[in-house]
């Protein structure tokens, strides 16, 4: 029996796949979107009312899904890891500032995994589960596309790109109390 872990949920802004136990403020690619007067914008992942609980499978088993994927543990993500740069929302750097707009022009660094591995179901599976997850091919994170075709909102402010991804789908559990994350 595969093991399955609970906290996860859906971000309202950015619709990725996040985990409850990370809890600081810059985290949602939201922020990105947002006026920067008066300082950066500080928005943390939020979720739906009821909140919709899912649950992960951990470890490398093919049988399960697509293995490799990991969590970031600074945006809280489900991501996969690459050679090429993953942009995470939540590591962003201020390398300069914009042409007469009080917007800084910022770089990302990237998504940073902790130990555990997760195996992410196929749409197509026997396991079943909610479709309509995609992996973003800009940050590499699992979100969710509604059925409006909103995609949500990923590093930089654009939508996330699902150019190239596999269909996957997400073991509901249970409904929770809506909140945003606490801080630590
Ligand atoms: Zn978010
Ligand atoms: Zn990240
Ligand atoms: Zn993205």
């Amino acid at each position: 029996m595969a093991e399955v872990q609970a906290g996860w949920f859906q971000c309202l802004f950015c619709q990725c796949l996040v985990h409850e136990s990370v809890s600081r403020d810059h985290i949602c690619a939201v922020q990105y979107g947002q006026s920067w007067i008066g300082g950066p914008p500080t928005t943390a992942h939020m979720s739906g009312t009821p909140r919709i609980n899912y649950l992960v499978t951990r470890g490398d088993d093919p049988a399960e899904g697509q293995p490799g994927w990991r969590w970031c543990t600074a945006c809280s993500s489900l991501f996969f890891p690459r050679k090429a740069p993953t942009p995470c929302p939540a590591r962003a750097r201020v390398v300069g500032m914009m042409q007469g707009v009080p917007r800084p022009i910022l770089e990302f660094d990237a998504h940073v995994a902790d130990g555990a591995h997760y195996v992410v179901r196929w749409q197509d599976s026997p396991q079943g589960g909610q479709p309509g997850w995609r992996h973003c091919r800009h940050c590499t994170s699992l979100f969710f596309v509604r059925e409006s075709g909103e995609q949500g909102i990923c590093v930089g402010g654009g939508s996330h790109d699902a150019t190239g991804s596999g269909n996957y789908a997400i073991q509901v559990d249970s409904p929770r109390p809506s909140r945003p994350l606490l801080r630590r």
